[in-house]
């Protein structure tokens, strides 16, 4: 069975705008897809609807089997990073990492050693007393990253996560995020409208436009036949 399922999941807006049609995909587990498309072609909206942030109009989420469309999405054991980081600025970055953990009422002990675990997992060991103003933007992603790790989700989900970055960094930070994503074989879905991203860092590429899925295969594949 595929770890992940999308079931003809279709959304519409205010009952009017129509955002995504019957859009259906598996993933097996430990598998890096990527959703490339334009602007408006549903990719976040589908992101929203898998992270639980919004609800479906029509359709369905698997995971393993079991449906989780009316699991709310701190217990559907997913990560999240988005383009704006949205890390706390008055918060140095170990603190930034371990807030989830104590929000769910870890110890802080715990949760500041669990921090550390996962700002090293990123390269960033040394980083922990630094505010986000007194970092890189290459570096607030990968502390944003750290933080989408602290639960150990099985499912990451990356929403144009390098499109703040300059080129050369982007090209790094690609590198870096495989290389977490493979050595924790998190399922991870990862959102972009670039196609040499897209080719770089994917074992499928899911192409959408106005709403739709209109193609799904190995970069090779979808490389050779635009
Ligand atoms: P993207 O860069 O992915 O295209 P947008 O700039 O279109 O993102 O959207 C940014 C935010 O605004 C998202 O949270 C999205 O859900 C929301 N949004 C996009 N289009 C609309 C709309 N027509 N009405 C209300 N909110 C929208
Ligand atoms: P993409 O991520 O590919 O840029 P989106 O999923 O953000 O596309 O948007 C798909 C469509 O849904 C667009 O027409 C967008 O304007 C619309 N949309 C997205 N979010 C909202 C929202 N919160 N309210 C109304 N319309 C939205």
């Amino acid at each position: 069975a595929p770890y992940l399922e999308l079931r003809g999941l279709g959304k519409s807006y205010d009952g009017r705008t129509r955002a995504l049609d019957n859009v259906s995909l598996t993933a097996a587990k430990g598998e890096f897809i990527t959703f490339l498309g334009p602007s408006g072609s549903g990719k976040t909206t589908t992101l929203m609807l898998v992270a639980g942030f919004e609800s479906a109009s029509e359709g369905d989420i698997l995971i393993e089997g079991r449906s989780i469309g009316r699991v709310p999405p701190h217990k559907r054991g997913i990560g999240v990073v988005f383009q704006n980081y949205a890390l706390f600025p008055h918060r140095a970055a170990a603190e930034n990492v371990a807030f989830p953990l104590l929000m769910r009422k870890m110890p802080k002990a715990q949760a500041m050693a669990k921090a550390a675990e996962m700002l090293g997992l990123v390269g960033l060991e040394r980083f922990g007393g630094r505010y986000p103003r007194e970092m890189s933007g290459g570096q607030q992603q990968r502390v944003a990253l750290a933080r989408a790790l602290v639960f150990d989700p099985a499912l990451l989900l990356l929403d144009e996560p390098l499109g703040a970055l300059d080129k050369n960094l982007r090209e790094q930070m690609q590198i870096e995020i495989k290389a977490v994503q493979r050595r924790l074989g998190v399922t991870t879905i990862f959102v972009t409208h670039d196609q040499s991203e897209a080719m770089a860092m994917s074992d499928r590429i899911v192409v959408f436009d106005g709403g739709r899925i209109q193609q799904v295969g190995a970069p090779l594949d979808i490389y050779r036949y635009p």
